[in-house]
């Protein structure tokens, strides 16, 4: 089976501080390596769940996998087909498959506008329904959200928050997508309304037919809706598997770490407690060798000076890090 998306060695670098205030005062530029030379797949129909600390790469690799934000190098595939480079007319046709949903729905919903225009708006941008068509598929499809016809004209702060993410997802699905990127998407939720998201997501998954990347940084979210999981620090996967193999016996210290922070709800063997010391480290000046020496209770020399590539492990995972026994 080939996967529906493929990454490789995807680069997103931000070059900041290199116009005007570079000349002026001699500011050295500042590069900003956002997503560094990852690669990672996923299979059609699977959720492969993304989680890291906020700073650490997850949207903007997100993004960049849909072309929202110009990959810098590396290539992404969606489908068979080369898309880094397919030129922004034939992006935007092919956007119909790739879709995202957003971490708040009231900040990327139009206030202005009625539920009808913001669901509608995709269908006429692709000129894909008429005019008379559009209201019966936006019914339709807010009735698969758990919305009903008469929030057609209503506007978006007139709903709650749980209803306006379904407004996001409506929006999001309207199209047809067989790709969706979840960012965040109940991390603005309370948590009794995170669930119920959740499970939509869920159900809308195995109707449709979709493939999510889901993003979070919450470790029970993505434990709970993730096929496959892949941890991203400092702009790079450390490590990538099967969830139930992932959370039951996590191999890199900073998976380990994610892990001890909530309590465990597997049956496996006790897993030992790693403690993060420190914060992130700026994205700006990562540190040297392994990007997470600065917080690892394990690191030694090495750590400092080479950076550990991904390399299979025991079971179908991959893992970052230099340890024997990671
Ligand atoms: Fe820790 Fe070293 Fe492994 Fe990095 S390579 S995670 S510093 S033990
Ligand atoms: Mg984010």
């Amino acid at each position: 089976q080939s996967p529906l998306l493929d990454v490789r060695n995807l680069e997103k670098v931000y070059h900041l501080n290199s116009g005007l205030l570079q000349r002026i005062a001699r500011q050295p530029a500042l590069n900003l390596r956002a997503v560094d030379k990852v690669s990672f797949s996923v299979n059609a129909g699977e959720t492969l769940g993304l989680i890291g600390e906020s700073g650490c790469g997850k949207s903007t690799l997100a993004r960049t996998v849909l072309r929202l934000h110009e990959p810098t190098s590396g290539s992404i595939t969606f489908d068979g087909r080369d898309i880094t480079k397919l030129p922004h007319r034939e992006m935007t046709a092919l956007r119909r498959r790739m879709q995202i949903i957003f971490q708040d729905p009231y900040a990327s919903l139009n206030p202005r506008k009625s539920v009808e225009e913001i669901v509608g708006l995709p269908l006429s941008l692709h000129r894909i329904a008429q005019r008379s068509e559009i209201r019966d598929r936006v019914v339709a499809m807010l009735e698969s959200v758990g919305l009903k016809s008469s929030h057609l004209g209503r506007f978006p702060h007139q709903f709650s928050g749980g209803q306006r993410q379904r407004i996001g997802i409506a929006r999001a699905l309207i199209l047809n997508p067989s790709f969706v990127v979840c960012d965040e998407p109940v991390s603005a939720l309370d948590v009794s309304v995170q669930a119920q998201i959740i499970a939509l997501l869920g159900s809308l998954k195995r109707e449709l037919g979709l493939t999510y990347l889901f993003i979070s940084h919450d470790i029970g979210v993505i434990g709970h809706v993730s096929d496959r999981i892949a941890v991203m620090y400092l702009g790079d996967i450390v490590e990538i598997g099967p969830a139930r193999e992932l959370l039951r016996a996590p191999q890199h210290p900073y998976t380990r770490a994610l892990l001890s922070a909530v309590p465990q709800i597997d049956a496996g063997p006790k897993r030992e407690r790693v403690k993060l010391s420190g914060d992130l480290p700026s994205p700006l000046a990562p540190p040297p060798g392994c990007k997470f020496h600065t917080r690892c209770p394990f690191a030694v020399e090495r750590c400092r000076q080479e950076t550990p590539a991904l390399r299979k492990v025991a079971g179908q995972g991959m893992v970052a890090c230099h340890l024997e026994q990671a």
